[in-house]
């Protein structure tokens, strides 16, 4: 049977990791695999999505054998970089509706809701220390181009008669976020901020304790499908009937797997401490906070007042080759910066010492999708989470443990599952030429939009090209 090959991450050098990461120390490692090893179910990669995977297994099926193999260290990708914006899948309902129907649709945004209370018990419990703040999720408008980008989830939640969100308006989001760039919006309120690192390493201790084997520094190379799966690294292999690929956007990178993901990059900023001058401002909580441009900007203040700015970059990988400037891109967070001024022109004299960027795997519904490979019933994958991680993750573990443990039940049954529905879309070099295109295309609407001006006819057409 063929071999398939893995494309490892390239390991981000300390100076790049993100504030997060930097702020805790992420450096106390597993034993790398070694010799031949063996278990029940293989998990590769030890981010939100495989170390959910592999609590949900132990939950229902506590004798399972699952050892977790993790090219860097847990939490050295998306899940130790994200911008720590937690909320619930009901503001996407609409596209969920669209991919999954209604019920579907309803049930696993319940699912996301459900997984804010799990992250709020584990942290209340002492079990994991995430920081969590449940202060709300803001997404808003700040330029007259975005008013309204929630309309749809809005409306569908209500004539659904789910009480989600509510309406903002500019003092109440002065309030809150202490700026008056935004200024109309809507609030779902069970919805907050962590600090994403100690959630993936609170994660990684859980499953240690749980009886979890983790494997770091231990990037799989090579699969060798069959009845025994075989996950060859550089010092080891490690053989078992079933395998979960939980590798991100470097899933993307497999054949089979390629024609449905692309993979951008997100870049995030962290200033100094200011707690002093954020009270000043009004800008004591810890909600999240994005406005609706179509490269998403979001933000938040750290419980000791570093500001978190975050906004999705225009560069995509060419054939989903996920290089160093996905570690960090080097211009130093320039347009975040000015972003940064643009939204608190109170902080334009203060430092930004951290910028750092993460890859994406965006799928053209912009949503997860969870199967097998189509020849290999034993080897699942998860992937597609296309920027929101945090509650949704959770939920991917459900639907992964009951894929690998056979069982037929909501999740399994849910319409994430298959990929056969998913948009393919366009080959190389087509694909990677389109999408910079039209990324700039997006890039250049929303620098017009922002300042209230209006992007010429043919931006606006290549800008609306996008999936
Ligand atoms: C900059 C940025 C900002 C974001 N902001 C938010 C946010 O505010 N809120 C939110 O909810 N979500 C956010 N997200 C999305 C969220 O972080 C992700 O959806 C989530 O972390 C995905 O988890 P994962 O386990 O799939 O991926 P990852 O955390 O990337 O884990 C995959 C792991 O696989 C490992 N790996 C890859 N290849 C191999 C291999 N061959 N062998 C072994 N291991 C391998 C990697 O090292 C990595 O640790 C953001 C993402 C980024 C990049």
């Amino acid at each position: 049977m063929g071999k398939i090959k893995m494309r490892p991450p390239v390991a981000a050098a300390k100076a790049d990791r993100s504030f997060w990461l930097q702020d805790i120390n992420a450096d106390r490692l597993t034993d790398p695999l070694q010799g031949a090893e063996t278990c029940d179910v293989a998990i590769v990669g030890g981010g939100y999505a495989g170390l959910w995977t592999a609590l949900r297994i132990k939950e229902s099926a506590p004798e399972t054998r699952i050892t977790i193999l993790e090219a860097d260290f847990c939490g050295s990708g998306a899940s130790g970089r994200n911008g720590g914006q937690v909320h619930s899948w009901f503001a996407e309902i609409d596209q969920l509706s669209a991919v999954v129907g209604d019920e579907d649709a309803l049930m696993l945004c319940r699912a996301t809701v459900d997984a804010i209370d799990e992250l709020k018990a584990l942290q209340d419990a002492g079990t994991i220390d995430m920081d969590l703040r449940l202060d709300g999720w803001l997404w808003t408008a700040s330029s007259i181009a975005q008013e309204g980008a929630w309309t749809p989830a809005f409306e569908h939640c209500r004539k659904i008669g789910e009480d989600r969100f509510r309406s903002l308006d500019g003092a109440d989001i002065l309030r809150r976020t202490g700026s008056s760039a935004s200024y109309l919006g809507i609030a779902e309120e069970k919805a907050g901020t962590v600090q994403p690192a100690k959630l993936a390493l609170g994660l990684r201790q859980l499953a240690l304790a749980r009886g979890i084997v983790i494997h770091e520094q231990s990037p799989v190379l090579e699969i060798t499908p069959g009845a025994q799966v075989q996950l060859q690294t550089a010092q080891g292999v490690l053989s078992a009937p079933r395998v979960v690929l939980a590798a991100n956007a470097w899933l993307a990178a497999l054949p089979e797997l390629h024609p449905y993901l692309y993979v951008v990059s997100s870049q995030v900023i962290a200033t100094a401490p200011v707690p002093q001058t954020l009270t000043d401002i009004g800008w004591t909580s810890g909600a999240s906070i994005c406005d609706a441009q179509r490269h998403v900007l979001y933000y938040q203040r750290t419980p000791a007042g570093q500001v978190i700015f975050g906004r999705g970059t225009g560069s995509i990988a060419y054939r989903d080759r996920i290089g160093s400037t996905f570690n960090r891109s080097g211009d130093l967070g320039f347009d975040n910066v000015r972003e940064l001024h643009r939204v608190y022109p109170e902080l334009r004299g203060v430092a930004v010492l951290h910028d750092w960027c993460g890859p994406i795997d965006c799928t053209a519904e912009h949503l997860p999708v969870f199967d097998h490979l189509k020849d290999h019933p034993n080897i699942f994958y998860a992937v597609g989470f296309n920027g929101t991680g945090i509650a949704q993750a959770p939920v991917a573990g459900h639907i992964m443990a009951s894929l690998v443990l056979g069982r037929q039940d909501r999740w399994s049954r849910c319409g994430l599952v298959g990929i056969g529905r998913r948009t393919r879309l366009p080959p190389e070099p087509l694909r990677y030429a389109g999408a910079r295109l039209v990324r700039w295309a997006i890039r250049v609407k929303n620098d017009a939009e922002i300042s209230n001006r209006k992007a010429n006819p043919l931006v606006t057409f290549l800008a609306g090209l996008a999936p």
